[in-house]
């Protein structure tokens, strides 16, 4: 349900994934017909039907959304074997050595580039050994056939993993610029909508093996009288009061679930029950009103009013922001440096 650093890269490997079951299963299937029933390479044959149907299966599990960790290690190992042994057993001037060239990027591209560099290095003890002894016996030569092999063997593992590294870290700070707000460094609003759809997405899912609550709690905060902070200090002691709030918000969530939905506002996701949440609000707010935010050499009070919202799923984004703005200004007309639930009663601050 949470938001991940690296949810584009998640998803352009889930796709990769996908086409690439379905390509390789269906060109494993081809050679697999042409060993059986053409070169009456049975062994070589079978063993290829059958990972090419595993193949199959995995680009159904993709297509169902139902990609399992172990889907991922099957489909290169399954890639591995079949084009090793094709290399392998048959003979080298049929050319089945190409093939081994398109293994360093896919398991860059699947693995990673730290555990594909391992998985390359691994396989090209064996592949190089191979290609030196075959190509011995069937009157190649041998070194420059090695050597030929090895630099376009590394050199496609090392495009890709540039490639990769360099996209890895573009989609990062395309990430942090869609979801991070730039002032806090906390999530932004837009993070927001995006774990609303999660949260009702999964309730959706009929494949979904176990199910979230059916409610969650949020916490809106807002920051009161701030409007007097930057007007008695200036902005800029305003942004740090905000900067620190943010800090210290965070370091009473486990989860990292921070928000800054609007100028002096946040929002915290709480998996809690109706108390619990009321109780982890009362201590923020209480821990807020006795912190002294120490900036450019003045120091600050501030106190804030806690609206709770529960979430139920089917709530739409805009639906839900209204019942959270109602308990917050509810808070606020009763006084603010209070926490203000509808669904409990309510016990203001003292
Ligand atoms: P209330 O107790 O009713 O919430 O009063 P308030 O003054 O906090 O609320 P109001 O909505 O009247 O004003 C919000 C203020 O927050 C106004 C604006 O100057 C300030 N603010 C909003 N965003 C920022 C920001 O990014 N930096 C700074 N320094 N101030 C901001
Ligand atoms: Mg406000
Ligand atoms: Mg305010």
């Amino acid at each position: 349900m949470s938001i991940q650093a690296d949810s584009l890269l998640l998803e352009t490997r889930h796709t990769l994934h996908k086409w690439l079951s379905l390509s390789t299963g269906v060109i494993i299937l081809f050679f697999s017909f042409l060993n059986v029933v053409i070169l009456k390479q049975t062994t070589i044959g079978l063993t290829e039907a059958f990972f090419g149907l595993l193949n199959l299966y995995f680009f159904y599990s993709a297509h169902q959304g139902k990609i399992k960790k172990w889907h991922g290690y099957m489909l290169i190992t399954s890639l591995t074997v079949t084009i090793f042994y094709a290399f392998y057993s048959a003979d080298l001037r049929a050319g089945s050595v190409y093939w081994l060239i398109i293994l360093p990027p896919l398991y860059c591209l699947l693995a990673g580039p730290k555990l594909g560099l391992v998985y390359t290095i691994l396989l090209s003890l064996p592949a190089i050994s191979f290609l030196f002894i075959k190509s011995d016996i069937e009157s190649y030569i041998p070194h420059r056939s090695v050597l030929n092999f090895s630099l376009a063997y590394f050199l496609s593992f090392a495009i890709c993993y540039l490639y990769e590294t360099q996209y890895t870290k573009s989609s990062q700070i395309l990430h942090r610029m869609a979801f991070e707000d730039p002032l806090t460094g906390v999530k932004n609003r837009h993070a927001l909508k995006l774990f609303f759809d999660d949260f009702n997405q999964e309730a959706m899912d009929p494949f979904q093996e176990k199910y979230e609550p059916e409610v969650t709690r949020l916490l809106m905060i807002d920051i009161d009288h701030f409007k007097s902070v930057n007007d008695e200090f200036g902005h800029e002691v305003g942004d740090s009061v905000l900067v620190e709030m943010a800090e210290l918000l965070q370091s009473y969530t486990e989860n990292h679930h921070v928000y800054r939905i609007g100028g002096e506002e946040f929002l915290i996701i709480q998996n809690s029950t109706s108390t619990q949440a009321y109780e982890f609000a009362e201590s923020i707010r209480k821990r807020i009103e006795n912190n002294i935010f120490r900036t450019h050499q003045n120091n600050i009070k501030v106190t804030v009013s806690i609206g709770i919202a529960e979430l139920k799923r089917g709530q739409t984004f805009r639906e839900f922001l209204r019942v959270a703005d109602k308990n917050l200004y509810s808070a606020k007309n009763k006084g603010r440096n209070l926490v203000h639930y509808s669904s409990i009663s309510l016990t203001e601050a003292v």
